[in-house]
């Protein structure tokens, strides 16, 4: 079996947070060895420091993304860098810029500014940062270029850039992780693109619960619809299908089941990593083995710094 890093996810997210002993057993079962679990506002770093505690395949992120710069409190950093000296497994994320992703409209001065102490305090801690650019490369390459260069490393986290952005992004030591968002992109461009990425600087993600792969191409993907479903093939222990067991929460789901005739949103989780697998090898004319093992190996060693579980674990 291929060994796999999800170098990107969210299972903290409470959409998917009830489920995770589920996910993450059938993400190991199905081959992926460390989740890389990215905390995105001051009110989540602890359930990420939690579940770093109680998984030893989580590696732990902390960070402000740019969607929550307004709800800040005036002590984000100083507790942000508390959250680094209580866990020294941690590394940064995620954090970054957003020019207008689904019509938000964030202060750019405060993201910048929220982004720029971020990217030091990765910088001063010897840690990869997992970043987040939406319409945004060309002020991301310009505040990577007066803070860095990253000899730990930058992720540019579901990259969907262009061939040209790689080698300026690269040179400053960022790597370029892909998840289901890459489908979207005009399949030509992503090719092109895939293919100028220097293969040390590929990583894998499935930036759970987000990012769904496109199935449309694939036999057999396990969604998680809603709230109160667990994906295809998933069981909680001793709460079966088969059950007899009438807590008032069954049927209150199952009523919930009937009265849904709305189309439920559909999660993304990490097991689903496969299917970016599967795409990116193809596109990059690769076996699905090699690019496992490659993008593993990459993974391991950007995860490798000081005080890190991938560097105890060996
Ligand atoms: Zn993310």
């Amino acid at each position: 079996m291929v060994k796999l890093f999800d170098a990107h996810c969210h299972l903290q997210d409470p959409r998917i947070f009830n489920k995770v002993p589920q996910l993450i057993r059938t993400a190991v079962d199905t081959g992926i060895v460390c989740f890389a679990v990215n905390g995105i506002t001051e009110k989540d770093w602890h359930l990420v420091k939690q579940m770093s505690e109680s998984y030893p395949s989580v590696i732990p992120c902390f960070g402000l993304h740019p969607w929550f710069v307004t709800e800040r409190t005036p002590n984000w950093l100083s507790t942000l860098k508390e959250f680094f000296e209580s866990t020294p497994s941690a590394a940064v994320g995620e954090i970054g810029l957003d020019k207008g992703s689904r019509g938000r409209e964030i202060d750019f001065t405060d993201q910048i500014e929220v982004f720029r102490q971020q990217l030091e305090l990765a910088k001063e801690l010897k840690r990869p940062a997992s970043v987040h650019c939406v319409r945004a490369f060309g002020d991301l390459l310009q505040i990577m270029k007066s803070v860095g260069p990253f000899p730990d490393g930058v992720i540019l986290h579901s990259f969907l850039g262009s061939a040209e952005m790689v080698p300026e992004f690269s040179k400053l030591g960022a790597y370029f992780s892909f998840s289901g968002f890459l489908m979207s992109m005009k399949e030509s461009k992503a090719k092109k693109m895939l293919k100028s990425v220097p293969a040390e600087r590929i990583l894998l993600e499935t930036d759970a619960p987000d990012a769904l792969p496109k199935s449309n191409n694939f036999d057999s993907l396990f969604p998680i619809e809603g709230d109160d479903s667990l994906p295809a093939g998933f069981q909680i222990q001793g709460e079966d299908s088969t059950s007899n067991c009438c807590s008032p929460s069954q049927n209150q789901s199952q009523d919930a089941r009937d009265a849904s005739a709305q189309p439920k949103e559909t999660l993304n989780h990490p097991a689903n990593i496969h299917y970016v697998l599967k795409y990116v090898a193809s596109l990059l004319e690769m076996s699905e083995e090699e690019l496992a093992d490659l993008s593993y190996r990459n993974a391991l060693h950007l995860f490798s710094y000081k005080g890190s579980k991938v560097l105890l674990e060996g």
